[in-house]
């Protein structure tokens, strides 16, 4: 694609810019090199091709996903390892089939014994093994099991003697560490994580089973981990872009943040009571932005997401979006500078939860300043 001012796209836009990608991959990369454990970066986030090159560069090139349209896309963008990190079940075992058929080294996740004798089932009817990790809940309690209760001998046995899957070793996701509120705590949950599953690790060995992946990973934990002893690799997957969600974590800076929208002011509005104090409207609503607030549990203010200039990224005063409609953004602060912003101006937000604001996006106009360099395409939905 030929090179494009900024100003010249149709807002809203889902801007990523490519140094700060690039920082951001290095940093963690190198973490996990110098901690000697392997990088295996969830996609969730940036479900593209160009992103994942970038993230997996200088590891084995294993990634995460948590669908299986990103697995696909993946495969036939020539990732071949793959592990799909949601519990799996038996309806939709035919899809993952059909990529091991091809070639694929999908890894698939449970938590329950009854359920992988129900996969096992299955996947001999559609002549197809799988590798199947154990998930353990190291305290966020979403799925999981304990690491050194019973279920996960079960689990192990009804793997282990199954006819066509593979006890392929346990896997945990700190998704607590989000409610963290110092990075002191941080470093406790990031410890829990790697002990629940380097114990679970332990427990199967024991008991005489195989347990060759011990996988761990988010981003505040990833970021944050005083030790990876014992873990085979990490998965983290937002440090690729980081938002204002990290930001009030402490596990990154406004400077790191890789993903923005761009937007256009609409009107200036004059003060309403439902608006507060705001005075300028901007194209991107709750669908541009999502509706996600949960930044603002750290970092009061947030909004739906923080304005900064659109071609040096700095924060505007304290501008930010206090409320949206669908498509209607109202942007709220101490002192509104109308004089910059007229209607037709553009802004960038930052927004809270990269993950959910991404997810509206069909595709990335890659920037390299006020330039736009590259179009890359997001593999969204299931
Ligand atoms: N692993 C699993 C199983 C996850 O669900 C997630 C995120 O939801 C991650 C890794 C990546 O963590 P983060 O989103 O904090 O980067």
């Amino acid at each position: 694609m030929s090179e494009a001012a900024l100003a010249d796209l149709a807002t809203p836009a889902l801007l990523l810019d490519r140094a700060r990608l690039e920082k951001n991959t290095r940093a963690m990369a190198a973490r996990a090199t110098g901690a000697g454990v392997r990088l295996r970066p969830h996609l969730k986030t940036a479900k593209s091709a160009e992103v994942a090159r970038l993230a997996t560069a200088g590891h084995f090139g294993g990634i995460t996903v948590s669908t299986l349209a990103e697995a696909e896309y993946f495969w036939g963008h020539g990732i071949s390892d793959i592990t799909y990190a949601v519990c799996i079940v038996p309806d939709k075992l035919e899809r993952a089939a059909a990529l091991v058929r091809r070639g694929a080294r999908l890894t698939l996740l449970t938590d329950s014994a009854e359920v992988a004798g129900r996969l096992d089932a299955r996947a001999a009817e559609l002549g197809v093994r799988f590798s199947v990790l154990i998930e353990i809940d190291s305290g966020e309690h979403r799925t999981g099991v304990g690491w050194d209760g019973p279920a996960v001998i079960a689990i192990a046995r009804a793997l282990d003697s199954a006819r066509a899957l593979d006890l392929q070793g346990v896997l945990t996701h700190a998704g607590h560490s989000y409610a963290c509120t110092s990075v002191a705590e941080i470093k406790r949950v990031a410890e829990d994580e790697r002990l629940a599953v380097v114990s679970a690790a332990s427990h199967l060995r024991d008991a005489g089973f195989v347990c060759a992946t011990v996988s761990a990973g988010s981003t505040p934990t990833a970021v944050h981990a005083e030790s990876f002893a014992g873990l085979t690799e990490i998965r983290p997957g937002v440090y690729m872009f980081f938002d204002l969600a990290q930001l009030g974590r402490g596990s990154c800076e406004l400077g790191d943040i890789a993903l923005t929208v761009l937007a256009t002011v609409i009107s200036h509005h004059p003060p309403s009571s439902r608006a507060g104090r705001s005075r300028l409207v901007i194209d991107a609503g709750g669908l541009a932005l999502s509706k996600d607030t949960s930044a603002g549990d750290h970092l009061p203010g947030a909004g739906y997401g923080w304005i900064v200039d659109p071609c040096t990224a700095e924060r505007i005063g304290d501008l930010r979006v206090a409320l949206v409609d669908q498509e209607h953004g109202y942007v709220d602060g101490t002192a509104i500078p109308r004089g910059r912003l007229p209607v037709g101006a553009k802004v960038r937000v930052v927004p809270n939860h990269a993950c959910m604001t991404a997810a509206q996006y069909p595709r990335y106009a890659v920037v390299d300043g006020d330039r736009v360099i590259a179009r890359w395409e997001r593999a969204n939905g299931w």
